[in-house]
């Protein structure tokens, strides 16, 4: 990199969403000079609250919020990049993990040492300084509603769900920025604590390498400022977090476990289910959700009404027929969204790095296929009983489905081409477990055989938790830093 301009710093985080955020304000917290360099603008609440929703789709999300995972079916995975990453879109949904997980975690990583005690004690903490709630279903939010009876009726489990906001307005923009301040994203809790603490956020720093001497030590990291020209930063400490993606690709163009990094990205794949009821519900009134269904949550399958705004909806159908299109907008004050999120067990992997950037593909199996199936029969059952009259499913060019016949039907024709899954929730690229088990990173977030290069964000997760990941993210990220300053 001849003449990139050099910086000197003592500690850079790479990224800076739920994990770097966590990782700035902790080490900042303990005394340390931290440059945080994020690819991504900042943003404020007030840009937030001026932005029309596709302004803010194409500003806030990674290629305007359609990364393709190739394969069948075809993926749209969503995550940010912006000062606060992902959790400035996401639903401020803060659960987390069960102890019975972290106990499989530690058996399938062979690391004993991120179990409840340790994660459960991080947790806490988390939870204490975003201030979770517990969402009641307040004004509107029919949707919900309708839900929680339906699974009252069928004896099923459902939940109001935590979240991480303080005087929510229910303006239901949760994914494109919250324009009241109200969702406590990073960019409004961690980034300015940290900030205060002393730390530099550098925004619109896209980080092109890691530099390292090949035998363990990381130097800093080539990088392109900006104006566009290269800039080189040397420091003593690196910690990378820039997402499930992102982490392995820049390990990959440096070199840096190459064949491992993003070999198995875990997924939640979410299938969108439009449902008309005889009755209007306004579903555009109201907080995101405020009931979640969890009697599968074994199986790794949630259902979850989604905020219906004017332009998911008219997504959702803009693969149908223009007169059934013409039909069900006319009554859209009678429509709802809904979710049903699967943890699927195949993953996706980077199959190359073009240009610098991951050419991504999956690999669902025969089980994932038949779990969506199931997945959504549970969710046709749970949506009729809530007294839906016709059910829009996954598939564009099905039929709409008015009974649970009609859905065994469905199911029983579905091809694995047919679905259209979106993704919100990557995971474990990057896992902590020993190099033998399939390992990237140890139980200090380090990639096997460095010393002083630490991963920090969802990529370390050594699976799919089942559950909205960003606590679990944030947990491990505490845990890795105070690892680090135990030893340092
Ligand atoms: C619509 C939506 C809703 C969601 N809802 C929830 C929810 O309610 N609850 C929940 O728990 N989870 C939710 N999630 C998921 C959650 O937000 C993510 O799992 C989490 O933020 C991932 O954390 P991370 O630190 O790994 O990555 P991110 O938060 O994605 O942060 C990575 C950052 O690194 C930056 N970066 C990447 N590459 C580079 C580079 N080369 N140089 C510099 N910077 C770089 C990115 O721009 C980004 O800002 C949601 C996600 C979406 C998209």
């Amino acid at each position: 990199m001849s003449g990139a301009a050099d910086v000197d710093c003592d500690v850079l985080v790479v990224g800076s969403g739920a994990g770097g955020s966590v990782a700035a304000r902790e080490l900042a917290a303990a005394g340390r000079e931290v440059t945080v360099l994020e690819e991504g603008p900042r943003v404020s609440t007030e840009d937030l609250a001026a932005a029309a929703p596709a302004e803010s789709m194409r500003r806030l999300y990674r290629n305007g919020g359609a990364t393709a995972i190739l394969g069948t079916p075809p993926i749209a995975y969503g995550e940010a990049c912006v000062v606060g990453g992902t959790t400035v879109v996401n639903g401020g949904l803060l659960w987390q993990p069960s102890a019975a997980l972290l106990d499989r975690w530690a058996t399938l990583s062979g690391y004993g040492g991120y179990r409840d005690d340790v994660v459960g004690a991080h947790f806490a903490r988390v939870r204490k300084r975003l201030g979770m709630i517990v969402q009641e279903h307040g004004d509107g939010n029919a949707d919900s509603r309708l839900l929680a009876q339906a699974a009252a009726s069928l004896g099923w489990r459902w939940q109001h769900p935590q979240r991480v906001v303080r005087g929510c307005r229910h303006r239901n923009q949760c994914a494109t920025g919250c324009p009241s301040g109200a969702k406590q994203s990073m960019a409004l809790s961690y980034l300015p604590d940290a900030e205060a603490l002393g730390a530099v956020i550098e925004p619109g720093v896209r980080v092109e390498r890691i530099l390292h001497d090949g035998g363990g030590t990381a130097l800093g990291v080539a990088a392109t400022g900006p104006d566009g020209r290269p800039v080189r930063y040397r420091a003593r400490t690196v910690f990378v977090a820039a997402g499930p993606v992102g982490t392995p690709t820049l390990l990959r163009r440096s070199g840096i476990h190459r064949r491992a990094a993003g070999r198995r990205l875990a997924l939640h794949l979410n299938l969108r289910t439009v449902a008309r009821f005889p009755r209007a519900v306004d579903a555009t009134r109201g907080t995101m959700f405020t009931a979640q269904v969890q009697e599968h949550s074994a199986l790794g399958v949630l259902v979850m009404p989604s905020n219906v705004t004017p332009g998911g909806l008219g997504a959702a159908l803009a693969g149908r027929d223009p007169g059934q299109v013409a039909a069900l907008l006319a009554a859209r004050a009678h429509l709802g969204m809904f979710t049903t999120q699967v943890r699927v067990q195949g993953t996706a992997r980077i199959s190359a790095v073009l240009g610098g950037s991951p050419l991504l593909r999956h690999g669902l199996t025969g089980a994932d296929h038949d779990l969506m199936r199931l997945a959504f029969r549970r969710t046709a059952r749970l949506l009729f009983a809530a007294g839906a009259v016709e059910l829009l499913p996954p598939t564009s060019s099905a039929p709409p489905l008015r009974s649970e016949a009609d859905a065994a039907e469905y199911c029983a024709r579905v091809r694995p081409g047919d679905w259209e899954p979106v993704s919100v929730h990557g995971m474990a690229s990057c896992p902590m477990a020993l190099p033998e088990r399939g390992g990237v990173v140890d139980d200090r977030g380090r990639p096997h055989g460095f010393t002083n290069l630490h991963l920090c964000d969802a990529s370390v997760l050594p699976g799919a938790p089942g559950i909205s990941p960003q606590g679990t993210i944030m947990s491990y990220a505490h845990e890795i830093v105070a690892r680090h300053l135990e030893s340092t």
